[in-house]
């Protein structure tokens, strides 16, 4: 796609700064923890390392070291401030994290964050979001919501995220310059937007914007069928012989609400997992995202295929959706990891706040204390994400040979002191303002605070005239004003 987008502050035309330096000094090295005379890009001294893996670990008195994008060792402090390095960055008072996976969301949507607040899902959908998608969305309307929402990622310690919205081919180029670790699911439905007609058209470039990005180094495409009441049976079955084709991960909205499952057992006479289940569309790359009001069958069903369950707890307590059982689904052997889902339902992206609620909401839904501890609501936001998007290999952890996705919390503000419980301060005290670094393949994307890549005030400036064109438009079609609320 090529319009008129503006790049400025973006890595997209700059040299990456460790690169630049590397050419500045004529280093061309090979590093490896087991051969210290060589030169590292970045030895990380942080005062705490919560390495995920292990389970349970938190590591004083370490740092790691980093290496052409990746985690080339995790040393002693002693041997760490010996190894030759372009930079040496000591992090006191933070603790150093595998970067958060946030595995479901429209980024664009940041946009209608605040315009159809207290209404339940199918009034909140039909009435409110999707006409007013139908007379916004363009190509200028996804790269002004997507910057704001990349920006309000990074900034709460997202690495990687996963999206489904319309013009995924402008979503794919700012996350290019933002310089994120993403899975683009492009969006299948039978809505006619600007985008595209209907599902047939939405599969057509889509499949298009994957052969685009086949190689690309840090964003797979995958396919986003919206939801099995919003998508034919012919389109579905069209999509299992595609995976199947593929080997494409396939990202839907299942079981959202109690509604939801009703009104699939009135039209098909089955739940809707079922129904997937009959199509062939479960399997290891299925991600099922909000899976609320479960029977024994639906989590036999999801254990079986080794489907994972992508929890929205925010947005599924503001739509008064339902609960997703996590706690057994984990005791099921379930894969769980952590979404936001988008702006408009929720209305934050932060992913330490979705952390919070996650852990708190599975002892609410279990009444047990002991549902989801801090350790195990941090391993689904990280390694459970890494795992859904079958990235598991490469990111979720802090472990030597995975790639250097990385977040620095600050956890000398009141609120985390004193640090009686490092991970406990992490997911029960953290208020989402801890965030000093982010690196995604070892290049720094936010710095002492500051984000790197992207350009909060002319984001912000591009962001604030959405709502007078809101307002114009809700003037146009209804002068009583009572069209959006
Ligand atoms: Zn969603």
């Amino acid at each position: 796609m090529h319009h008129s987008i503006s790049n400025s502050g973006l890595w997209g035309h700059l040299p990456h700064p460790y690169r630049a330096r590397r050419q500045a000094t004529g280093y061309t090295p090979v590093m490896n923890a087991t051969n210290p005379s060589s030169v590292a890009d970045l030895i990380i001294h942080p005062e705490w390392i919560v390495p995920v893996v292990p389970r349970g670990q938190v590591l004083t008195n370490h740092s790691v070291v980093v290496t052409d994008g990746c985690i080339t060792g995790i040393v002693p402090s002693n041997e760490g401030q010996r190894i030759q390095a372009i930079e040496h960055l000591n992090l006191p008072s933070q603790a150093l994290l595998p970067g958060l996976v946030n595995a479901h969301g429209h980024s664009a949507m940041t946009l209608l964050r605040g315009i159809a607040d207290d209404a339940p899902l199918r009034t909140w959908l039909q009435d409110h979001i999707w006409p007013l998608e139908a007379a916004f969305v363009s190509e200028t309307f996804v790269r002004d919501g997507t910057d704001l929402a990349l920006l309000e990622l990074v900034m709460g310690g997202t690495t990687t995220f996963s999206d489904m919205y319309f013009f995924p081919d402008v979503t794919a180029q700012r996350i290019d310059l933002a310089g994120l670790r993403a899975q683009l699911v492009f969006p299948v439905l039978d809505v006619a937007t600007a985008w595209a007609t209907d599902g047939e058209a939405c599969l057509k470039k889509g499949l298009a914007l994957r052969d685009e990005y086949r190689d690309h180094a840090l964003i797979q495409i995958g396919i986003g069928a919206h939801s099995t009441y919003s998508v034919p049976e012919t389109t579905l079955r069209k999509i299992a012989t595609l995976l199947n084709e593929l080997d494409a991960p396939l990202q839907i909205h299942l079981h959202e609400t109690q509604a939801e499952i009703t009104g699939a057992l009135d039209t098909h006479g089955e739940r809707p997992i079922s129904f997937l289940n009959r199509l062939g569309l479960l399997g290891p790359r299925t991600q099922c995202v909000h899976m609320t009001a479960l029977t024994d069958e639906d989590i036999d069903l999801l254990r079986s295929s080794n489907s994972h369950v992508i929890h929205c707890p925010r947005s599924n307590m503001k739509l008064a959706s339902g609960v997703s059982p996590v706690d057994r689904l984990l005791k099921a052997g379930v894969n769980v990891a952590l979404g936001t889902d988008g702006a408009a339902s929720n209305n934050r992206l932060s992913m330490l706040g979705e952390l919070q609620m996650a852990a708190l909401l599975a002892k609410l839904e279990s009444l047990e204390a002991t549902a989801l501890s801090a350790t195990a609501a941090l391993e689904v936001a990280t390694l459970g994400g890494a795992r859904a998007l079958g990235i598991e290999a490469t990111v979720g952890s802090i472990e030597t040979g995975k790639a250097a996705d990385l977040i620095a919390l600050d956890l000398s503000q009141p609120h985390t002191q004193p640090l009686n419980n490092i991970v406990s301060q992490i997911v029960y005290a953290s208020n989402g303002t801890e965030l000093t670094h982010s690196w995604v393949a070892g290049q720094p994307l936010v710095r002492d605070g500051k984000p790197l890549t992207l350009a909060p005030a002319e984001i912000s400036a591009r962001a604030a005239r959405w709502p007078e064109k809101f307002k114009a438009h809700k003037a146009s079609i209804d002068p009583t004003g009572n069209h959006l609320s």
